[in-house]
C-alpha cells in the first residue's frame, strides 16, 4: 500500500493550458453599465473626452471614432461609434453612415496588417433585446477571428491564447492606423 498522493506547491502540470479572461468577469458583473440612457451615463459619450491611452481610442475621425472593446470577444475587437448619442441606425445621417462604413473598412485593414486575422464578424446589435450592451449609443463591432479562436479551444485545441494587454493592443493598432 502506497502513501496518499500529496500535492506540493502548484501541483503537476496537466497539459491543459488555461485561458484567463478576467476582463470578461467585469462584463459579467455589469461594471460600467449605465444605469439610464442619458448621455452623461453613456460610456461611448465619455470615451472621446478621455485621452487616447486611457480611453483605448485607436483613431478619431470627423464624425465617428474607433475604440477597443473593453470586454473583447477576441484580441483586437474594435468598435466604431458616432460621436453623437444616437441609438438607432435609422437615426444617423448620410455623412455618419459613410464615415462608419469607411472606418469599419479601415479597421479591418489595420487589424489584418498587424495580426493577420483570418476573418471578421461585423455587426450592430440594435436594441437591448437584440443583445446590445449599451443600447442607447450605436456602435459597430469589428471582431477579428482566427481558426479555432473561441470554440472548444481548451478542450480540443490545447492552445493557449495570450490576450495582449489592452493598452498594448491599442498602441499597436493606433500606430498601424497612422500608416494605413
Ligand atoms: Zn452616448
Amino acid at each position: 500500500m502506497t502513501d496518499p498522493v500529496r500535492q506540493q506547491g502548484v501541483g503537476e502540470p496537466d497539459d491543459l493550458d488555461r485561458l484567463w479572461t478576467p476582463h470578461r468577469m467585469a462584463y459579467i458583473r455589469g461594471e460600467n453599465k449605465p444605469t439610464d440612457e442619458s448621455t452623461g451615463e453613456c460610456p461611448f459619450c465619455q470615451v472621446p473626452t478621455m485621452d487616447d491611452e486611457y480611453g483605448l481610442v485607436v483613431h478619431r475621425g470627423e464624425l465617428a471614432y474607433v475604440v477597443l472593446n473593453l470586454y473583447p470577444y477576441s484580441p483586437g475587437h474594435l468598435m466604431v461609434c458616432p460621436y453623437r448619442h444616437v441609438a438607432d441606425y435609422t437615426e444617423i445621417t448620410d455623412a455618419e453612415v459613410v464615415e462608419l462604413a469607411d472606418l469599419t473598412r479601415t479597421a479591418m485593414r489595420v487589424i489584418r496588417s498587424v495580426s493577420g486575422a483570418g476573418g471578421f464578424n461585423l455587426g450592430m446589435n440594435q436594441g437591448a433585446i437584440a443583445g446590445a450592451g449599451i443600447a442607447a449609443h450605436l456602435h459597430q463591432h469589428v471582431v477579428p477571428r482566427w481558426p479555432g479562436d473561441q470554440n472548444f479551444m481548451p478542450i480540443i485545441g490545447r492552445t493557449k491564447t495570450l490576450p495582449e494587454l489592452l493598452s498594448d493592443t491599442r498602441a499597436l493598432l493606433a500606430e498601424a492606423w497612422k500608416n494605413s
